[in-house]
């Protein structure tokens, strides 16, 4: 690496999209966005945005990763900054699954590689896209440090009660089945900057993150280490999400297999994709959610009481989990953005410090900031994330060592 190499290009590859940013590490300076989508299909659409200016954004057949990245390459060459570039410090990249092996980011050798595919059994949908990527970047930068940034990497830090299951060991053993949580690079991202908004120490802080997306997860951080999560195995456990149901009791897949004569495909298809705020009402968007809310359209309703009560739940146990809590955080498109959502959430907990100040609570900004009284025993917060920040961050943190 040249000493002026400060540019690192974060790639977050799935199925059929590549989504990547190039950021430069000297200030954080965020040089260009993008995204390939419908990769495969013959409407594949590439819409790239470079620093202050408008989108470019061209649709047509983009075959595979390989093209994809290529098409990335020759974007970014347009701007001046591209991949051949002597400013590149590495290439970070998202991968879902790292298993128990992978507490850190990790430069990526054949090694790495072969041991991230041996992780595809627990992350069939996910690691297998990651890979792609991965080797498609190797191949077009052989030369370059590409860094893996795992999302379960803040999690392997949880105690040994909170990450196994009560199930037989051996066969959990055989299996490597055990809670390992995603989201992690949220969850790590979050939690440092409370400690800055607060003013404060992380070793000193004990953090209830709520990440409420699409996807949601919650984490209980204790000292800037996670101590409890609630995803699993997979992305599946824990609160109600957009489309996936969250816990449920595991019979309920057994009761659908003899009873309903559904088979293991559509059973996983039912809970991961037509579950959840989506299966409830028929709408995973919270602004549409509320909008019927506001109707009085009974099915959002309820669908909304469900997210909440599941929200509360997780809330509590993590209080106890932490035995006690300086911050409460809300992040992601759910979290930084429903007002409603943080004041129902929050509404009842007084007796556990936890309140919300309305005025402070409506305000709309992208600026991490406090929503509870000046004088509230417990704070809390809403605090944007900043995922491909974070990937490049301890990027470059890796490769600039
Ligand atoms: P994410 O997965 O973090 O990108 O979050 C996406 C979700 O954020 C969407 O499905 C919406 O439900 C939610 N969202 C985005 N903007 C708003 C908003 N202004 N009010 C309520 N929910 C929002």
């Amino acid at each position: 690496m040249t000493s002026q190499a400060t540019r690192v290009l974060v790639l977050n590859s799935g199925s059929s999209s590549v989504k990547y940013q190039l950021l430069d590490m000297r200030d954080g300076t965020r040089l260009a966005v993008g995204l390939v989508e419908r990769i495969g299909e013959n409407t594949s659409r590439l819409v790239h945005t470079p620093a202050g200016e408008g989108a470019r954004e061209r649709t047509e057949r983009i075959a595979d990763h390989e093209q994809a990245l290529k098409a990335v390459a020759a974007e970014l060459a347009l701007d001046g900054t591209g991949i051949d570039s002597p400013d590149l410090a590495a290439i970070g990249h998202r991968v879902v699954h790292g298993g128990a092996a992978f507490s850190a980011p990790t430069v990526i050798d054949d090694a790495v590689l072969a041991e991230i595919e041996r992780l595809v059994p627990v992350a069939p949908l996910h690691n297998p896209a990651n890979i792609t990527g991965i080797r498609t970047a190797r191949a077009l930068r052989p030369d370059l440090p590409q860094v893996a940034v795992f999302d379960t990497a803040f999690h392997t830090t949880m105690p040994e009660h909170a990450a196994r299951y009560a199930i037989d060991v051996e066969t959990a053993d055989a299996h490597r089945i055990r809670r390992y949580g995603f989201h992690g690079t949220s969850h790590a991202y979050v939690s440092r900057r409370t400690a800055e908004l607060l003013g404060r120490p992380p070793e000193e802080l004990n953090l209830i993150v709520l990440h409420l997306g699409n996807g949601a997860s919650a984490s209980a951080v204790a000292g800037g280490r996670c101590v409890d999560t609630s995803m699993g195995l997979t992305p599946l456990e824990g609160l109600v999400m957009g489309t996936r149901s969250g816990d449920i009791d595991p019979a309920v897949v057994f009761h659908l297999e003899r009873v309903a004569g559904m088979d293991t495909d559509e059973i996983d298809e039912l809970l991961n994709k037509k579950s959840g705020l989506m299966g409830l009402c028929g709408d995973n968007d919270m602004r549409e959610i509320r909008r019927r809310v506001d109707e009085g359209d009974e099915r959002a309703r309820l669908a909304f009481g469900i997210y909440i009560h599941r929200l509360k739940k997780y809330i509590g146990a993590y209080y106890a989990v932490l035995g006690r809590v300086d911050a409460v955080v809300f992040t992601a498109g759910v979290g930084e953005n429903a007002a409603p959502v943080r004041e129902a959430a929050m509404a009842g907990l007084d007796g556990l410090g936890l309140v919300v100040d309305a005025e402070l609570n409506a305000v709309r900004s992208g600026e991490p900031r406090l929503v509870s009284p000046e004088h509230a025993r417990v704070a809390v917060a809403v605090v944007p994330t900043d995922e491909e920040m974070e990937i490049a961050r301890q990027t470059f943190a890796l490769v600039d060592a």
